[in-house]
């Protein structure tokens, strides 16, 4: 256990410090304990560790040093009590619905969330017994209609990826609590750096640690943090049993991730706000969504929810999908690939791959029309990208 107080320090601090456990040895930098399982001094002390009586590391599906110095930074960060770290994203969302909910139960949740999300929650969980109706992000009528007695939790990202729309966090934890329901946060798009939703009064935030806590594009992972009463058995209890759990390289590359994560999201933050600010002004351009902007209409919400607003600009070209895709082809920087996050810029067209599977109508309905180019914008020199963006926009200003 780590003496370390996150209480007492900035964020700065808990993401360099939080967490780190001192081996004998004298290490600044945080061990990779890269091993599958712990021995015992003797037959008594495995007894002890497998029974409980004696607190400690038996395998590391359970329990990792390394796994755990991850958790109890990121905990630090988002202001919560426990982390379970996962190993995807889309095991941190699995373990804490298969912990949580049972047969019976109902989710509400955004429309706007992560695409395999919708899968999970809108395919697979009917499977076993637990239904999910869909809202808009913002529009908290429909929110408070989609309630029944059965429903227990409320999912939402926000800002929502790719159109960077914003909801009210504390209004909807307001709403989750009236309904003795969970408010559920995926913070993957701001970090704890940009927005920490337990201040706001979420229940539990949702990681994909794959993005920016990696930061760099090299690994997958997820986590969970919220109250130890939820956490500590059933989320864990869930994982040790299931086998989601994270791998120890893993969370020594986001451990170390996290360490720079403020400055890294400040970078991300400046890039895409400049671009965006670029992209507003050229004719081709018909809309840019990042909330960053002052005609973003949740703009004022953002400001006072956020204290950054992100490096992913979404924006729609004249020449619907034809423009779109010229554009794409036309730049050499921007990596044309669907992660986010990275230090390295982004380009995808959502309609034809993270939205592929929604029907036509339900795109247009959730704005992902076939004008529309996503952006994750990372850290090279922002004249390079604007550069490359302009070679885009010739591009598709031919077609
Ligand atoms: C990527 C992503 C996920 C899923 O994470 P994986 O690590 O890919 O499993 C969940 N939510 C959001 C917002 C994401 O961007």
């Amino acid at each position: 256990m780590s003496r370390f107080d996150p209480e007492k320090y900035g964020m700065n601090t808990r993401a360099v410090r939080a967490g780190k456990v001192q081996s004998q040895e004298g290490e600044n930098s945080e061990l990779l304990y890269l091993t599958s399982s712990f021995v015992f001094h003797n037959a008594a002390e495995a007894a002890a560790r497998f029974s409980g009586d004696s607190p400690g590391n038996i395998y590391s599906r359970f329990t990792n040093p390394t796994v755990r110095m991850f958790e109890e930074r990121l905990a630090a960060m988002e202001g919560g009590e426990r982390c379970v770290a996962t190993s995807s994203g889309m095991s941190a969302i699995l373990s804490t619905c298969m912990a949580l909910l049972q047969a019976g139960d109902h989710i509400v949740s955004s429309l706007s969330v992560f695409g395999t999300t919708v899968n999970m929650f809108g395919k697979l969980f009917p499977k076993f017994g637990v239904q999910s109706t869909f809202v808009p992000l913002t529009d908290y009528a429909a929110w408070a209609q989609a309630i029944t007695p059965a429903t227990r939790m409320l999912f939402l990202e926000t800002p929502s990826n790719p159109l960077g729309e914003v909801a009210d966090i504390q209004r909807l934890a307001v709403l989750a609590h009236e309904n003795n329901c969970l408010l559920v946060v995926d913070n993957c798009l701001c970090t704890p750096v940009l927005q920490t939703p337990f201040s706001l009064g979420a229940d539990l935030v949702i990681h994909s640690a794959t993005k920016y806590l990696d930061g760099q594009g090299r690994c997958i992972g997820g986590a969970v943090v919220g109250s130890k009463e939820l956490l500590e058995e059933p989320v864990h209890g869930f994982l040790r049993t299931a086998g989601t759990t994270m791998s120890p390289f893993n969370a020594w590359i986001f451990l170390k991730g996290l360490e720079t994560l403020k400055l890294r999201m400040e970078a991300h933050c400046r890039n895409a706000q400049q671009v965006a600010e670029w992209l507003e002004q050229q004719p081709l351009v018909e809309q840019v969504f990042y909330p960053g902007l002052k005609s973003h209409p949740q703009h004022e919400l953002a400001c006072r929810q956020q204290s950054g607003f992100g490096g992913v600009v979404s924006f729609r070209v004249r020449g619907g999908r034809t423009a779109a895709w010229s554009f794409i082809d036309a730049t050499r920087l921007f990596s044309i690939t669907a992660n986010l996050g990275d230090t390295k810029s982004t380009i995808t067209h959502p309609a034809t791959t993270t939205h592929h599977k929604l029907s036509d109508a339900q795109r247009e309905s959730s704005g992902i029309s076939q004008g529309l180019l996503r952006l994750s914008v990372g850290h090279e020199d922002v004249e390079d990208l604007i550069g490359d963006l302009e070679l885009g926009l010739a591009a598709a200003a031919r077609v």
